[in-house]
């Protein structure tokens, strides 16, 4: 029987009060454009994530409710909620590219959290806006599918990201390589604003505007920053350095967003916009998870060079407010040492070090070494090795099946021991930071693929499978010792490109 009692339904948050008109609506009229979401033929509920409902203080139930559907696919939109898509230009693929904007995603206005923070909820693939330009303003199924498992994967990770509420589609057809199902995925975030926000009012020539958005990200996301000197270029050190860790973070999970234009960097430093993604298994510092990448940009070991490139990017739209080029050469220079700080916190961590010496980072590069060497899956590797013991012993062998050169895999195993001597190390305290930092399950593309692939089917049972699964990505769940396999033969087939 359940324990509710009336008080606690009454204290539920009504799905017509949960959606407000947005801050960033208060903004000058040229920031964004009223938009209506286009309907969908007969939405159904694909997926949803009762973490953002606790979160929103809506009834666990909330899915039931007879607007629920309509509302997060936008069939219908609540009396309160004044829906616009905002506009922003960017730099694709290290082009500038001019206006680009919200082309099929819409902000239903600000939500309260229960901690009474304003979080914005947007609708993807709700259909065209002004600035669809020639796109259909639609998702499709497939890669809403990712973007909901993946945005919750990265959270599970503790990776700054933007959050998914839900999943709804419909069978209605929208046209790709193939004619494929469309989809609309509810996701949240303290802000959506990217650094090609900046870049639009920067390279429009429109410094009232270009002021009007640095205040507002001031004034609403990093207030402590409003009464020094030069907040503009206090913002643009905090922002560098917040992307510089986010970045440092996604090496140290194999995480590849895949198109790192600067109209896909968030100015709060999380992950958001995702499309061809992926998460490194077969370690190859060169990999690119986007296939409609040729010159590799996005490759795995340039997305930290990126990151900084971006922020130069942002660098370049805030000159004009922070007034010298001196003062923002020295707020980008944050991005270096922030960048390299994280990543040699992490690899401590993630090699289970709880000092630093002299000679670490070599013994870590070696092993990123081997593993490029033998195309060691990156995940299991890490987490195999969370699980040795300080001496040599049969709990060496799971890591060991995963090289070919296995000689070269002990010489390191050697070094590495020894260096563990050399702090004494402990070894249950070793396991438990270890496996904190090592994932054992990641979004791995075949597995969406399977999920993907039921779906099409109208079986959504995986989606909420993974879903659960990806939520404790460190915790060991015997029970789904399938899901941190390594991939199928099939999955080396598997491409994952711009169109979705
Ligand atoms: P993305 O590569 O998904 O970050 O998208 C780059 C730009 O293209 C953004 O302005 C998107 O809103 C727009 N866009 C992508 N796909 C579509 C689509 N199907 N319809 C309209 N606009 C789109
Ligand atoms: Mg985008």
């Amino acid at each position: 029987m359940s324990n509710t009692t009336l008080n606690d339904v009454n204290s539920h948050t009504d799905l017509d009060d949960l959606i407000h008109p947005s801050r960033f609506s208060s903004l000058p009229k040229d920031f964004f454009a009223p938009v209506s979401p286009t309907p969908l033929s007969k939405p159904y509920l694909i997926g949803i994530n009762q973490d953002a409902v606790t979160e929103f203080n809506l009834s666990d139930s909330i899915h039931d409710h007879p607007d629920f559907i309509a509302r997060f696919t936008g069939n219908s939109v609540s009396k309160k909620a004044i829906p616009i898509a905002s506009v922003y230009s960017g730099h694709q693929f290290g082009v500038w590219a001019g206006q680009l904007g919200d082309g099929r995603a819409l902000l239903l206005g600000d939500a309260l959290n229960q901690e009474r923070q304003t979080v914005e909820i947007q609708l993807k693939g709700a259909g065209i806006t002004p600035f669809s330009r020639m796109g259909d303003g639609r998702a499709v199924l497939r890669s809403s599918i990712r973007e909901f498992l993946c945005s919750e994967a990265m959270f599970g990770l503790g990776i700054p990201t933007s959050r998914a509420l839900c999943i709804t589609g419909s069978d209605q057809y929208v046209m790709r390589e193939t004619p494929e199902t469309s989809a609309v995925v509810a996701r949240y975030a303290p802000s959506f604003i990217r650094f090609g926000s900046f870049e639009h009012w920067y390279y429009n020539q429109r410094p009232d505007e270009l002021k009007a958005l640095a205040d507002f990200t001031l004034t609403h996301y990093y207030p402590e920053l409003q009464g020094l000197a030069n907040p503009y270029k206090a913002l643009l050190t905090q922002v560098t350095e917040k992307t510089a860790k986010l970045i440092a973070q996604w090496q140290s999970v194999g995480f590849m967003h895949g198109v790192m234009n600067t109209d896909n960097m968030s100015i709060l430093g999380l992950t958001i916009d995702y499309g061809p993604f992926g998460f490194m298994e077969a370690y190859d510092m060169n990999h690119i998870c986007n296939h409609s990448d040729h010159q590799g940009r996005y490759a795995y070991h340039m997305q930290p060079t990126i990151g900084h490139w971006n922020c130069h990017a942002l660098a370049q739209a805030l000159l004009p407010l922070i007034g010298s080029i001196e003062e923002t050469q020295e707020a980008l220079n944050s991005y270096k040492v922030s960048y390299e700080t994280q990543w040699e916190l992490l690899l401590q961590q993630k090699f289970g070090l709880s000092e630093h010496q002299d000679h670490d980072l070599d013994l870590f590069e070696s092993f990123f070494q081997l593993l490029q060497a033998n195309h060691a899956d990156m995940t299991l590797s890490f987490r195999y090795l969370s699980k040795i013991n300080n001496q040599m012993s049969a709990n060496d062998e799971a890591l060991r099946d995963l090289f070919i050169d296995r000689n070269a895999l002990n010489e390191w195993l050697k070094l590495y021991r020894d260096r563990l001597m050399s702090e004494n190390s402990d070894e249950k305290k070793r396991h438990q930071i270890m496996q904190a930092r090592n994932p054992k399950y990641i979004l791995r593309n075949y597995l969406a693929q399977i999920a993907i692939e039921k779906a099409q089917k109208k079986d959504f049972s995986e989606i909420a499978k993974l879903l659960a699964i990806l939520k404790n990505p460190y915790l060991e769940q015997d029970e789904y010792d399938d899901y941190a396999q390594l991939p199928p033969d099939w999955a080396k087939n598997l491409e994952v490109s711009c169109s979705s």
